[in-house]
């Protein structure tokens, strides 16, 4: 039987929806808005979508959201004084930085000057550091959103073997830590994994993190198995592709996510839970 879908826009839509009530609440109760300041320095054309998604998002939830349009020759010094600044800025709940950045800045200092009860892409040290000891504070926005997916379908993540093909930093890693915290047995695959297919055919869950379209063919997975597919890869003919193959993986699996409209919407849905969560926990 075919796979079942899991609508990531329409879950997505619901988280952003209750994060509105949520913020009307507090609205309703005299605090003010949550927070959000993004900053994003060049012009990489990607960059700029997402971008453009995650203000919008910020504004139909009522999240106060301030911008940064920084030029591409934007010193490493200017970027870490605004975030210096957006740091003790009590209006301001999360700050972005859409990544990557240009080559003249060093990622990992921009993203450790970001105080960690601030930093809602969850990519801090401490908070990578927190949910690894299974104490989660701010979580990966990708990572915590496939979790809400996988959440969606019901399946138990107990006794169940992930498996996670990619290893990144943004998702793989983090993606690992949500599993086991979830009480999945978990396997990761990266590009110097010997067989990647004998492994994803054990898999009771796959995740699909690698930027690879097509990576994962349809005769790998597993009858029954739940197939979350990250990847978002531009093709030749300019239409976006997973990093599965949806139509053969779909005639195994039991449920399955679409590229568009599967993980993608949830990493802006998660962006806005954790500007609320942070704004909730330090700014009463
Ligand atoms: P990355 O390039 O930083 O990491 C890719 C990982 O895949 C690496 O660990 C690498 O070792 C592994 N890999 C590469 N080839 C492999 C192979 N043949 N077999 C097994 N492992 C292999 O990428 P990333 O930033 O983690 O992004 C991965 C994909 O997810 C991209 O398509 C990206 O666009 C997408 N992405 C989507 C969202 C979203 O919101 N849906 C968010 C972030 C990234």
């Amino acid at each position: 039987m075919p796979a079942q879908i899991i609508d990531g826009k329409k879950i997505a839509a619901e988280v952003r929806a209750d994060i509105k009530i949520k913020v009307d609440e507090r609205l309703a109760l005299n605090k003010r808005a949550p927070g959000l300041a993004v900053i994003l320095i060049g012009d990489n054309p990607a960059s700029q979508v997402y971008v453009s998604h995650k203000r919008k998002a910020c504004e139909e939830a009522g999240v106060y959201s301030i911008s940064y349009d920084l030029p591409a020759n934007t010193t490493q010094h200017e970027l870490l004084s605004i975030i210096d600044e957006l740091n003790n800025n009590t209006e301001i709940d999360g700050i972005l930085v859409q990544l990557p950045l240009p080559e003249h800045i060093d990622t990992q200092l921009v993203i450790e000057q970001i105080h960690p009860d601030k930093d809602v892409d969850g990519f801090h040290p401490e908070n990578i550091g927190k949910l690894t000891l299974r104490i989660p504070a701010l979580r990966p926005c990708t990572p915590y959103g496939v979790m809400h997916l996988l959440d969606t379908t019901g399946e138990a993540y107990k006794g169940r073997h992930a498996v996670i093909v990619g290893a990144s930093n943004i998702v793989g890693r983090p993606m690992t830590m949500e599993l086991l915290l979830a009480g999945a047995t978990v396997t990761v695959c990266h590009r110097f994994t010997a067989d990647t297919s004998a492994l994803v055919k054990q898999a009771d869950i796959v995740i699909a993190a690698a930027g690879k379209p097509g990576l994962v063919k349809g005769e790998w997975i597993k009858e029954g198995a739940t197939v979350i597919d990250v990847g978002i890869n531009r093709l030749e003919n300019g239409k976006l592709a997973g990093d599965v193959e949806f139509e053969a993986a779909a005639e195994r699996a039991k449920w399955i996510t679409p590229v568009p409209g599967g993980v993608g919407p949830m990493t802006v849905a998660m962006l806005l839970r954790n500007t609320l969560t942070a704004c909730n926990k330090h700014q009463l």
